[in-house]
C-alpha cells in the first residue's frame, strides 16, 4: 500500500508514531497513553527509560519502526484494542481524535511528507515529535478504585500492603488477565521500587532534551499522577514561557479538582491554549467512593472557579481555555451517568459558557469494566441517559463530544453482558478496599449495591 490518501484512511493507521512520544510516569517510553503494553524496548527487550535514554533513542527505534511499517500495511495493532473497542460503539476514539485533528493543525503536507519519508526510509521519520505526553511522576492525592500504582503512588502504598497482608487480594493478582497492566511484573514491588524509585524525572539527560525539544513541539499533555502537584511540570511551563513558546504549542492536563492552585492558574493564562480536563467520575458520595480521598465540595468549589475564569469562552472554538469534564464510565457510577451529564448542563446554563462531557470507557481492569453489569442494570442506564438526551440534548451541538459519549455508552450497555464470571472478583476488590478505606459500597451506592445482588 503506498497511496498516501488510502493509507491515512485506513481503520488500522494511527498518526502517532509519526507525530507523538510519550513518558510514562515510570519513565519508560511508551506508544501512546491509551496502548496496552506498547512501552518501546530496545533489540535486547530492556525498556527504552528516560532515566538513561533519550526520546529520540526511542523515537526510531526498531520497536517504534514496526509499529510504523503494520500500521502502514493496514494490520491493527494488538496494542491499540481500546481504540478499536471504542469505534465498535461509536466513541470517538483517540486514534480518530489525532488522525482528524492534527491532519488540521499540523497540515496535510507535513503528513505526507512524514509519512512518505518513513516509506522511503525503512520506516524512519527524521523530523521530530511535535506532540509529547509527560508524566513527570505518579505523585497524586487520591487513590481512585479504577487507578493502579503507576499513576499514583496513594494507589501504590495500598496495593503493596495489601499484596503483603491480603491472601484474597493476591487471589485476585493471580489472575492477571483480569487485572491492570498485562505485564504482571509491572505492579510487582521490586520492579515499581526499582522504576519508581529512582526520581528519573531530575536527569539531566532529559531535561536536556526537553528544553532543546521545546521549539519543535505544537502540543504537551501533562498529567501523572495529579498534574498540579508535581512541581516539575510548574519548571516545564516556565521554561517554556522563559524561551517564548507559551503563544506557539498548546497545554492540555488532566485534574482531578482538588488542587486548583494560584500558582497553576497563573501560569496557564500565559498561554494561548489549554485544554483542561476535570475528572469527575460522580456526584457527590459518588465521586468520593470512586475516587479516595477526593471530597465533593472542594471538587465543585474548584470547577465553578474553573468555569467562572474570563478565558474559559462562551465560544467554545475561540476560548484559551477548553474546559472539559471526562468521567471514566465504570461499574461503579453507571447509574450516575444523568447526575454526571445534568452536573455538566447546569454549569453551562449557570455561567453561560460551552463545555463538553467526555465519558471515557474504562477497559482495565476487567472487573471494574461494564461488561459485567446485568441486563437490569443495562436498562436503567439506557433509560436514565434516554431521559437526559429528551429533556437537555437540544442544547449541545449534534456533533458535541458529550452526545457522542452518551450514544457510546447507550450502544455499550444494550450489548449482552460479557463478563459476568468477574462479578465475584468486582465484589471481593470492593470488599477490600472498603475494609482499607473505611467506606461501605451499600452506603455509597445504594440502589447499584442492591440491583447488583437482585
Ligand atoms: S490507535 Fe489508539 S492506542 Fe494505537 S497508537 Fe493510536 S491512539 Fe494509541
Amino acid at each position: 500500500m503506498t497511496d498516501y490518501k488510502s493509507i491515512i484512511k485506513s481503520n488500522a493507521f494511527c498518526l502517532v508514531p509519526w507525530i507523538h512520544q510519550m513518558i510514562d510516569t515510570s519513565g519508560a517510553h511508551k506508544l501512546c497513553c491509551v496502548s496496552q503494553g506498547a512501552i518501546l524496548k530496545k533489540d535486547d527487550d530492556s525498556d527504552y527509560n528516560s532515566s538513561r535514554n533519550e526520546l529520540k533513542d526511542s523515537w526510531n527505534s526498531n520497536h517504534m519502526k514496526s509499529f510504523r511499517k503494520k500500521m502502514l500495511d493496514g494490520i491493527k495493532l494488538d496494542e491499540c484494542d481500546s481504540c478499536y473497542s471504542d469505534e465498535r460503539v461509536g466513541r470517538t476514539s483517540l486514534r480518530q481524535n489525532i488522525n482528524g485533528g492534527w491532519l488540521n493543525s499540523l497540515g496535510e503536507e507535513e503528513i505526507k511528507d512524514r509519512i512518505i519519508y518513513s516509506l522511503q526510509n525503512n520506516y524512519e521519520v527524521l523530523a521530530s515529535p511535535v506532540y509529547l505526553d509527560l508524566r513527570l511522576g505518579n505523585l497524586c492525592n487520591l487513590k481512585c478504585r479504577m487507578c493502579h500504582p503507576f499513576s499514583s503512588k496513594q494507589i501504590a502504598d495500598e496495593h503493596y500492603s495489601l499484596l503483603k497482608n491480603n491472601p484474597d487480594y493476591n487471589e485476585i493478582y493471580d489472575s492477571m488477565d483480569i487485572a491492570w497492566p498485562n505485564d504482571s511484573s509491572l505492579i510487582q514491588e521490586d520492579y515499581y521500587n526499582d522504576n519508581m524509585n529512582s526520581e528519573w524525572y531530575e536527569s539531566n539527560l532529559l531535561w536536556d532534551e526537553l528544553i532543546e525539544m521545546i521549539p519543535h513541539l505544537k502540543r504537551v499533555y501533562l498529567t501523572g499522577g495529579e498534574p498540579t502537584l508535581i512541581k516539575n511540570n510548574y519548571k516545564f511551563m516556565e521554561a517554556i514561557i522563559e524561551r517564548g513558546y507559551n503563544k506557539k504549542l498548546s497545554l492540555a492536563f488532566n485534574i482531578n479538582g482538588m488542587n486548583v492552585n494560584d500558582r497553576f492558574l497563573k501560569l496557564i493564562s500565559q498561554f494561548a491554549e489549554i485544554q483542561i480536563n476535570v475528572s469527575i467520575d460522580g456526584i457527590g458520595t459518588g465521586n468520593e467512593y470512586i475516587r479516595g480521598n477526593s471530597e465533593w465540595e472542594v471538587v465543585d468549589t474548584n470547577f465553578q472557579k474553573l468555569m467562572s475564569l474570563d478565558n474559559v469562552k462562551e465560544d467554545w472554538h475561540r476560548s484559551p481555555i477548553k474546559l472539559f469534564v471526562n468521567s471514566t464510565i465504570q461499574v461503579y457510577n453507571i447509574l450516575d451517568v444523568k447526575n454526571l451529564l445534568d452536573y455538566v448542563t447546569n454549569c453551562r446554563l449557570k455561567f453561560k459558557k460551552y463545555i463538553d462531557l467526555d465519558f471515557i470507557l474504562l477497559n482495565n481492569p476487567k472487573f471494574l469494566n461494564v461488561g459485567i453489569l446485568n441486563k437490569k442494570i443495562r436498562t436503567k442506564c439506557i433509560d436514565l441517559l434516554d431521559e437526559f438526551l429528551n429533556e437537555s440534548s437540544h442544547l449541545y451541538k449534534d456533533d458535541s463530544i458529550t452526545l457522542n459519549s452518551v450514544h457510546a455508552v447507550k450502544n455499550l450497555m444494550s450489548e449482552e453482558p460479557t463478563n459476568s464470571h468477574l462479578l465475584k472478583y468486582f465484589m471481593n476488590y470492593t470488599e477490600i478496599l472498603d475494609k482499607s478505606r473505611n467506606q461501605t459500597f451499600s452506603n455509597a451506592l445504594p440502589e447499584l449495591y442492591e440491583m447488583i445482588n437482585e
